[in-house]
């Protein structure tokens, strides 16, 4: 299960794929790009919001 962040500009939200593949929310503010080893989020931290499920 990958890691969801929610991009506030949008609304959508959208979960690492613990494959490293780079992944955009539609108005590409924000993205995420999972491994095992690493979370990399990109965006404004205040366009942004992790959700912990
Ligand atoms: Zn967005």
């Amino acid at each position: 299960m990958g890691q969801k962040v929610k991009c506030l500009k949008c609304g959508q939200t959208i979960e690492g794929d613990l494959k490293g593949t780079f992944i955009q929310c539609k108005c590409s503010k924000t993205a995420i790009d999972q491994t095992g080893q690493y979370i990399r989020l990109i965006g404004n931290k205040k366009d942004f919001k992790l959700i912990n499920s």
